[in-house]
């Protein structure tokens, strides 16, 4: 198999360009059903505790539309600045799964409640590009059949029917795996921004089906699009869209055509197969949903919910550049998830400072993160304790390492930093004398070697520093020892080439 470099090379070689539109389901946070009034989203329950007569389709049963879920996606057209429906609509679409009691799901399709708008979407360079989304609508998913359950049968758990989905499509407009990747990370940024939903993937809370097709470079007519179906990670996309597109290149050059068809993509083998054709909108036999009866939302509803938008990613991140004077890349790391942004923001504020700041954040705050698997939200350090932690270093109180070392110790704490300092005694010594006389003692117990350190063997310095650094408990001020080391090194080298002239 070529490797993944050698893939974005063929993207960019070859003479097809790759047509690429996606449809994001993404479950939303409310605290109950979209139709019913069985609890939502919570994984932690036995398999069918959640799911009442309305989610198994009992007969007598009716939807009842829940009006979180509508305001949650108006709050999203509100950020992509799309058309909210003054009336919108649900509709059947009918098809057969044994998760899906009633035959059909309530979804929209003629008046969805979110039209036209757009993405912008952010690339570490600082440019941007705009991605169009046709629509966004509400509909319900459907419960879960499970096959590895038990030994000969399939299981089956409505745990999850009636989940409200919010369906965002995409037009067209994106054109490479990795384009296609950073769009849905910066979607699933902004889904947890804006709290519409966990984000979380690994539960399936956002599902990603991509379209894609092929055409000759210049080309402006759309080729035949395959369907690539739940793709739930950004590498899995990336890796199932440089499947495809290697696939259809294989096929096209060949002079036959891609067959219009729903494919699955496989992980361990890195590979798509054919799971069906395509369905057509006929297929399903849309039609309203007579239980339903059309929603009209008022400007006051729309204006009001408008108002109460927090401050979007985009915006926070435009201030930063203007404001802080960060690297591009900076301010996109740091305007991913809100919490991160605030801490910035705050702690900066504070220490007044913002290149350090947003240095500690993406580098020892991030990599603590990450080991300790904490949500953002999650990050116990506050924009006070960061602060300190930065204006120690700064005052060479705490040697950097220390300042580190401080910050994974402490990150459950929520201590006072000066209090941790002085209870565990770990200010750093600046003292030059005492660093001397420490580095004396080093340099005569090892006397062997100084010759190899005036030779400059850098290695050796190393050792040279850790065992003064040892002598003083690690508290030494490491650019001192350095520096201590290098006089007395000098020293010795004067003293011998003296001697040798004797
Ligand atoms: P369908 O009706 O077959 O589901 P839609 O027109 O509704 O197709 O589009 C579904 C998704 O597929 C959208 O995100 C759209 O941008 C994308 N899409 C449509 N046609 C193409 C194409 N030729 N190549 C790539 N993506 C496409
Ligand atoms: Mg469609």
């Amino acid at each position: 198999m070529a490797s993944p470099a050698a893939k974005v090379m063929i993207e960019v070689d070859s003479k097809w360009e790759a047509v690429i539109g996606l449809e994001v389901h993404v479950q939303l946070n409310t605290r109950t059903k979209l139709f019913s009034q069985a609890r939502n989203g919570d994984v932690t329950a036995a398999p069918n505790q959640n799911a009442n007569l309305v989610d198994l389709a009992y007969p007598g049963t009716l939807p009842v539309l829940n009006l979180a879920a509508l305001t949650h996606a108006i709050r999203f057209g509100a950020a992509i600045d799309g058309s909210i429906a003054r009336v919108c609509s649900f509709e059947r679409k009918h098809y057969f799964y044994p998760d899906l009691p009633k035959g059909y799901q309530i979804s929209q399709y003629s008046q969805p409640i979110v039209g036209a708008g757009v993405f912008n979407l952010w690339f570490e360079d600082g440019q941007t590009k705009t991605v169009r989304i046709r629509r966004a609508h509400l509909e319900e998913d459907a419960g879960k059949s499970i096959h590895d359950w038990l030994p000969d049968s399939t299981a089956l758990d409505f745990n999850r029917a009636g989940t409200p989905l919010l369906e965002i499509v995409t037009e067209p407009d994106l054109h490479t795996p990795l384009e296609a990747a950073m769009f849905l990370r910066q979607l699933h940024a902004l889904v947890i921004w804006l709290d519409l939903g966990s984000g979380n993937l690994y539960e399936g809370a956002v599902r990603c089906d991509a379209n894609v097709s092929l055409r000759p470079k210049g080309n402006k007519n759309l080729g035949t699009a395959c369907e690539l179906k739940n793709l739930n990670s950004f590498k899995f996309l990336k890796n199932a869209l440089r499947y495809e597109f290697d696939r259809q290149v294989a096929v096209l050059s060949t002079g036959a055509s891609v067959r219009r068809e729903t494919r699955s993509y496989d992980p361990v083998s890195g590979s798509t197969r054919s799971m069906r054709p395509k369905e057509q909108d006929r297929d399903y036999r849309y039609l309203p949903d007579p239980d339903l009866p059309p929603i009209s939302i008022s400007e006051t509803t729309i204006s009001e919910i408008r108002s109460n938008m927090p401050e979007l990613p985009a915006t926070v991140r435009d201030r930063f550049l203007r404001n802080f004077n960060l690297t591009p890349d900076q301010a996109y790391r740091l305007t991913l998830e809100k919490p991160l942004a605030e801490l910035f923001e705050a702690t900066t504020e504070l220490c007044k400072d913002p290149q350090t700041t947003a240095n500690w954040i993406l580098g020892k705050v991030t990599a603590i993160r990450k080991r300790k698997q904490s949500r953002a939200q999650d990050i116990p350090i506050s924009a006070r304790q960061l602060s300190q932690l930065i204006e120690r270093v700064k005052d060479g109180t705490l040697g950097f390492n220390t300042g580190k070392e401080l910050l994974g110790k402490f990150w459950d704490t929520n201590q006072d930093l000066d209090q941790i300092i002085k209870t565990h005694d770990i200010t750093q010594i600046s003292d030059r004398d005492q660093i001397s006389r420490w580095a004396a003692r080093v340099v005569e117990e090892n006397e062997e070697l100084i010759p190899k350190l005036i030779n400059g063997e850098e290695k050796l310095y190393e050792y040279f520093i850790g065992q003064v650094m040892k002598l003083s408990r690690g508290k030494a001020n490491p650019q001192l020892v350095r520096q201590a080391l290098q006089r007395l090194v000098t020293m010795e080298d004067k003293h011998n080439s003296s001697e040798n002239l004797d």
